[in-house]
């Protein structure tokens, strides 16, 4: 069903757990290396960031891992939560090839942070603030790939591979209250809050947060209730939503088809649903338990959690500035319009912009490379703008177009090499020749040859039609390789043709 059609008869009610990976040295119960580690790229070869409590062998007993503790209470004040004075872990019992245990340690009924909200900027720059039920710390599951069935399914696989790396990441879930109210502006809602999470969790540095590497993940509940009704609609959980982009296009879809399916007199079902990037839809996973199926039990082997008043305080003191008062004021040391604003941020690229500019480039240079060249290659790659060259090297290539050793174009082609990993600006310069042709003489020996080969526009020249100069500024930008400043060849074409 049309959008429009859908938002006339139907009111959206919408919901998200996002799940963060703590970036601690080591995992969440055990001293296994943890590849998910601030600067880790999650990468490591399979089955070899392990102990055997990542398995679940005998005799191994887990310990809470203290910096994960202090990472989640960070965030959770940070989510304007309170923080309780005691929490406990529990087992969520299921079976599960990628978790050893057969059970996952998690928080239930007494998560560490419970009761925030976080104020999220809309595409249109108004403020909308998104209630937080509850935050709470777990370990993460193991992997599985299965191979020889159709898009990586289960059904019809020939066998599966299992990576145990994951399992044990520390996590901090974040689930939100249902949100109501943001009606049709609900896709646009989700894709702002899980941006806005991830800013909080970059500014307290205690996470990748690289949605692609799998740092952040969203799961997006919806629901659709007819307009003026008072109970809340059947949800929907599609699963791991793994772009800004994807969060608003699946809360889009889904809308769309649970009006169809309502508008048609059907009715929807509980389930999780999966994210197809290609096609734009969700389609059908499993039926979705209630919590009582999973037989949550206090874990015995673990102690209450009980952060000290004083250790809450002194987190709370060191807490960076809030997303809605960062905006502010970048908006007003960058002197952008309230548009040009608006697409860094909805890029997600305010922290990429930010640091490009600490390291030296003029706000509005450094807005036209990230939002503009190095956009359009991330998207064509699949992937987020900041994951593809650092902060620090878009810097150096403003600054070496600043100095004239670069033109647009030639940067450009020294970006693809950056990108292509390559190394830094200047030495992709160095190793690809890449330099501006600088010197007159050089270009004035091209000049003079273009101009002699081509007697009829030198004649319109001297006869005062300047813009015939074109057909020689092309020739001799042609015989230097594009490497040259065309606003220097052009004043040279004149000053030779008229000598
Ligand atoms: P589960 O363990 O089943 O995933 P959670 O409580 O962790 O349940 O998360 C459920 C999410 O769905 C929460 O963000 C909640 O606000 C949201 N939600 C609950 N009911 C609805 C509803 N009717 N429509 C949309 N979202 C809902
Ligand atoms: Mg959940």
């Amino acid at each position: 069903m049309p959008y429009d059609e859908a938002l006339e008869k139907y009111e959206p009610v919408i919901g998200f757990e996002v799940h963060v990976e703590l970036g601690t040295q080591t995992k969440m119960f055990s001293d296994a290396p943890n590849p998910a580690a601030l600067g880790g790229t999650n990468d490591a070869e399979p089955n070899t960031q392990l102990v055997p409590l990542d398995l679940g062998l005998p005799g191994s007993l887990p310990v809470v891992n203290e910096t994960a503790v202090r990472y989640s209470i960070s965030l959770g004040l940070a989510l304007g939560c309170s923080i309780a004075p005691s929490s406990r872990f529990a087992r969520k019992n299921y079976f599960y090839p990628d978790l050893g245990k057969n059970y996952q340690i998690s928080q239930y009924d007494e998560p560490i942070a419970f009761e925030g909200s976080v104020d999220v900027e809309l595409p249109t720059g108004e403020t909308f603030t998104v209630p937080i039920e509850r935050a709470h710390m777990e370990e993460d599951a193991g992997k599985l790939t299965h191979v020889g069935g159709a898009a990586g399914r289960i059904q019809g696989a020939e066998y599966s591979l299992v990576d145990y790396n994951r399992a044990g990441v520390p996590l901090v879930e974040i689930v939100t209250r249902p949100i109501f109210g943001a009606d049709r502006l609900a896709p646009e809602l989700g894709a702002a809050y899980v941006s806005t999470i991830r800013d909080i969790v970059r500014a307290l540095g205690i996470s990748n947060a690289r949605m692609e590497r799998g740092n952040l993940r969203c799961d997006a509940n919806v629901s659709i209730r007819p307009r003026g009704s008072e109970t809340l609609g059947t949800r929907t959980e599609t699963k791991n939503v793994n772009s800004f982009r994807s969060i608003e296009r699946a809360v889009r879809y889904e809308i769309q088809r649970q009006a169809a399916i309502l508008d048609a007199g059907g009715s929807i079902f509980q389930e999780t649903r999966h994210w197809h990037e290609d096609t734009g839809t969700t389609s059908s996973g499993r039926p979705k338990s209630d919590a009582d199926d999973y037989r949550y039990f206090p874990e015995p082997d673990l102690l209450p959690v009980e952060p000290s008043a004083s250790l809450v305080e002194e987190l709370r003191a060191a807490l960076p500035e809030a997303p809605a008062v960062r905006r502010r004021r970048l908006r007003d040391s960058w002197g952008f319009t309230d548009l040009e604003f608006q697409d860094v941020a909805n890029s997600g690229l305010l922290a990429a912009v930010e640091e490009t500019v600490a390291a030296g480039a003029a706000p509005a240079q450094a807005r036209k490379w990230w939002t503009g060249e190095i956009a359009r290659l991330a998207n064509a790659a699949g992937v987020d703008a900041d994951s593809l060259v650092s902060p620090l090297h878009v810097s150096e290539l403003v600054a070496l177009v600043e100095t004239g050793e670069l033109t647009d174009r030639l940067a450009r082609q020294v970006l693809e090499g950056v990108v292509a990993g390559e190394g830094s600006p200047s030495s992709v310069v160095e190793s690809r020749g890449l330099r501006v042709v600088s010197d007159d003489g050089a270009l004035i020996a091209a000049i003079d040859e273009a101009l002699a080969s081509q007697p009829d526009v030198l004649a319109k020249i001297r006869d005062g039609k300047v813009q015939a100069a074109g057909a020689v500024i092309g020739a001799v930008m042609k015989a230097m390789r594009g490497q040259a400043d065309a606003a220097r060849v052009r004043e040279l074409v004149l000053e030779r043709a008229r000598a």
